[in-house]
């Protein structure tokens, strides 16, 4: 989602007369754009602010800094304390009021902090600036916020409560996506698959952005395990411009742990919900989100965890160590030993592993349908991703972006496929 806004306040500064540079001396504005989610994205926020200061110490002319995001959000105006580098701080929400902010900027007035949570407002802004982005694979934020206050997590407080773009709004947006040359798109949102603005699910606007002719794939992420229905599972049975491939966080396979980070789940009902899956769509695959060491978190726990993940054989998934966020519940719980944790993640992530080259190899002497995106820097093999968003290097330098073409793996190693496109 980050991505996503980056992209969108390059447009919104490109109205303003700025444009992108290469080199950091050449900057009259620096924009950081920050995620809150782990302790250590944070920490790097200011040592980053560090280092551009250092450079900008003996110049006359002092560059405007911005500091947006969650970081922005949570902290605000202790920023301000933190680093006297920083101009302007404005959260997630606020980012569109960007280029009159700086437009009307002067160093000699008071700093500016606006964290208004209004995301509406925001997405009305944004609809009077063109995205200008011409990627194969682009994405489109379509939810935002969280009302869901799982105990270690910062999103409800950094990206407000839950808010659906109007369908209208996203279509347009899509289309003028597709017109710039996009043929798969990843619908995004904090709880994506909750989406719902007057009566119009997730199901129906999937189906909706279906009809779009030339755009060939559709994704969503990421997605709460309650908040599916028997209409959005079912799409995954016959709607064919639906990725086969779904991004499901279950965070724990323990009942007691899920009931402690407030998920309002069981590993009983993941599974079902699994199962559901497979019967609408029986190629689908899964990945998923980890988080290890979560206070209160005992070996028979993490068991269950590794349990879950041999039952599910995720194809690929993030796995984190529980992180202490300010302003948490689970900030003031008990916590369980660093090393423990590290020793636990290290276990989970060589299981990971493991099924990530099965699920690679799985496909060496298969058809994969491949959607190229661009030719690599040497210029003889094109650059795309299969169904299941595995990356395929493909030989060849005839294609144009955008082309769907089937592919024949003949190898892979841990990360990449590599194919020949069957004639
Ligand atoms: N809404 C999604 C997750 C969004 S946050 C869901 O409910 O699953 C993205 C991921 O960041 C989470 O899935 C979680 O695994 C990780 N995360 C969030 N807070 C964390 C924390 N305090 N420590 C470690 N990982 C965290
Ligand atoms: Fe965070 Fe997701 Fe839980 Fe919301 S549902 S609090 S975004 S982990």
């Amino acid at each position: 989602m980050n991505e996503y806004d980056s992209n969108r306040i390059s447009d919104l500064m490109a109205s303003i007369e700025y444009k992108k540079v290469n080199e950091v001396e050449s900057a009259d504005c620096f924009i950081f754009n920050t995620c809150h989610i782990r302790e250590k994205a944070t920490q790097k926020v200011y040592s980053d602010i560090g280092k551009i200061k250092k450079i900008f110490k003996d110049k006359k002319q002092k560059p405007i800094f911005v500091l947006a995001g969650c970081v922005a959000q949570a902290e605000s105006s202790m920023v301000f304390e933190k680093s006297d580098f920083v101009d302007i701080v404005v959260g997630p929400q606020a980012y569109h009021k960007l280029p009159s902010l700086i437009k009307n900027y002067n160093s000699n007035n008071n700093k500016i902090l606006n964290t208004d949570l209004d995301v509406s407002n925001k997405f009305d802004s944004l609809e009077n600036y063109k995205n200008l982005t011409s990627k194969v694979s682009s994405f489109i934020t379509i939810q935002e916020g969280c009302d869901k206050f799982c105990k270690f997590c910062v999103v409800p407080y950094t990206r407000g409560p839950e808010f659906s773009r109007d369908p209208e709004q996203i279509v347009n947006e899509i289309s003028n996506l597709v017109n710039n040359g996009t043929r798969e798109i990843t619908l995004l949102g904090q709880n994506v698959s909750g989406y719902n603005n007057k009566g119009i699910n997730l199901a129906k606007l999937i189906n909706q952005i279906a009809t779009i002719k030339s755009l060939k794939r559709i994704r969503f992420t990421t997605s709460h395990p309650n908040d599916f229905d028997e209409e959005l599972i079912g799409l995954f049975n016959y709607q064919e411009k639906l990725m086969p491939q779904l991004h499901l966080p279950v965070q724990s396979g323990s009942n007691k742990i899920l009931n402690l980070m407030n998920r309002k789940h069981t590993r009983e009902f993941y599974l079902e919900l699994i199962d559901k899956f497979k019967n609408a769509r029986n190629d689908i695959q899964f990945s998923s989100d980890f988080i290890i060491g979560y206070p209160g978190e005992t070996d028979k726990d993490f068991e269950e965890t590794l349990d879950l993940i041999d039952k599910v054989k995720f194809s690929n998934s993030f796995s984190f160590i529980y992180s202490q966020r300010p302003g948490t519940p689970a900030v003031d719980y008990i916590q369980i030993s660093k090393e423990i944790a590290q020793n636990r993640l290290e276990i989970l992530q060589n299981k990971l592993f493991d099924l990530q080259i099965k699920h690679n190899e799985s496909k060496i002497n298969k058809e994969n349908k491949v959607l190229l995106e661009n030719l690599t820097s040497k210029g003889d093999q094109f650059f795309g991703r299969n169904e299941y968003m595995q990356p395929v290097f493909v030989e060849g330098s005839e294609y144009v972006p955008g082309d769907e073409i089937n592919v024949t793996i003949y190898s892979c190693n841990k990360n990449n496929l590599f194919g020949l496109a069957k004639n």
